[in-house]
């Protein structure tokens, strides 16, 4: 299950960086792309799952699912792909590259603070 996998290296990142700032995570903040997406609901649950009697535990994951987006090559503007109708939203030209995928970033940790 990819999302295990991804809640592993996530919990080995955040462990380190709590221990660094001697801090309880109680938020943790990732995004991910569109073509290799994460599914909210399995990563929470495994998030959940692995987290248990760690430092991590009951700390809430938030998962920002960033755009796919293509670059056209008449207008030379950036703008997000839909898949329903993939062309440019500011020419409707159908002649774009496909820019690369957002990769899976931990953006944030919150820690508890007193
Ligand atoms: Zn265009």
């Amino acid at each position: 299950m990819h999302e295990m996998t991804v809640a592993e290296s996530l919990l080995t990142i955040i462990l380190e960086e709590a221990a660094k700032h001697n801090a309880k995570p109680i938020g943790v903040k990732i995004s991910c792309g569109t073509l290799n997406s994460i599914n909210d609901e399995a990563l929470n649950f495994a998030w959940e799952a692995i987290t248990k009697e760690t430092p991590c535990e009951g700390s809430s994951l938030k998962i920002e699912h960033k755009p796919l987006q293509g670059f056209c090559k008449k207008c030379n503007q950036k703008f997000i792909i839909e898949f329903s109708s993939p062309k440019c939203s500011k020419c409707n030209s159908e002649d774009f590259e496909m820019m690369a995928d957002a990769p899976l970033l931990l953006e944030e940790i919150e820690f508890q603070t007193d």
